[in-house]
């Protein structure tokens, strides 16, 4: 899986229709402080799902609509659109070639396709989960996640570390089948407690 090309269209501060294409062999991305650089990676976030404003720096949703600038009026929708070379079949989709698209409307609309058509938040999460990839993932570090992580406390790096490894989630497995167990052993022992009353 690749990423091919992202389209931004009146997102933050990217009030034209931009593409950018990776093109093989692009590690970087650079540009002077305040040119976009962040707003690009927040679009990939907020394409493939993101759903808290706070983590694309902003109050509320509405705030990644390009909002106006001396010379130019704000805008009433922000469209993202990220194409995926998935020839091979790394996200669960029948598709060579994925492209993912976002819209939101100041009045609250908002719109997620996959292919042109018309699908639903459920449909973008569950094609990126278990690829390491997705609004939960640590594939996207922000700037202020990586103070977050090396001033952490050493508990809360290995839980970092285990959602990596995709250990996390077989912990949570076990934990909640230990509360079955739990629960389980207890409707035992009152069940004997019953029974010796009885005999
Ligand atoms: P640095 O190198 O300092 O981290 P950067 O290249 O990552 O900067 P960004 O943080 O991506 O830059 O861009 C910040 C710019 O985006 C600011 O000028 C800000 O005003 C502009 N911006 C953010 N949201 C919007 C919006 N909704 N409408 C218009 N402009 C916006």
């Amino acid at each position: 899986m690749q990423l091919l090309s992202l389209t931004l269209d009146g997102f933050k501060s990217f009030a034209q229709k931009t593409t950018i294409k990776f093109e093989p062999g692009m590690t970087g991305i650079i540009g002077p402080n305040g040119s976009g650089k962040s707003n690009i990676i927040e679009a990939i976030r907020w394409v493939m799902g993101e759903q808290s404003a706070r983590h694309l720096r902003g109050d509320k949703m509405a705030d990644v609509i390009f909002n106006g600038a001396a010379d130019r009026q704000p805008l009433n929708r922000a469209l993202v659109s990220i194409t995926l070379d998935n020839s091979d079949h790394y996200l669960a989709s029948d598709f060579r070639e994925l492209t993912i698209t976002r819209k939101l409307y100041r009045n609250g609309d908002s719109e997620y396709l996959i292919n042109g058509r018309k699908v639903r938040l459920k449909d973008i999460t569950d094609l990126f989960i278990d690829s390491g990839l997705g609004r939960e993932s640590f594939s996207i570090i922000s700037q202020g996640r990586v103070a977050a992580v090396f001033n952490g406390k050493p508990v809360d790096r290995r839980g970092i570390i285990e959602t990596v490894a995709g250990v996390a989630k077989y912990k949570q497995n076990k934990e909640t089948a230990e509360k079955r167990l739990t629960a389980t052993m207890d409707n035992l022992n009152r069940v004997n407690d019953i029974i010796s009353e009885l005999s």
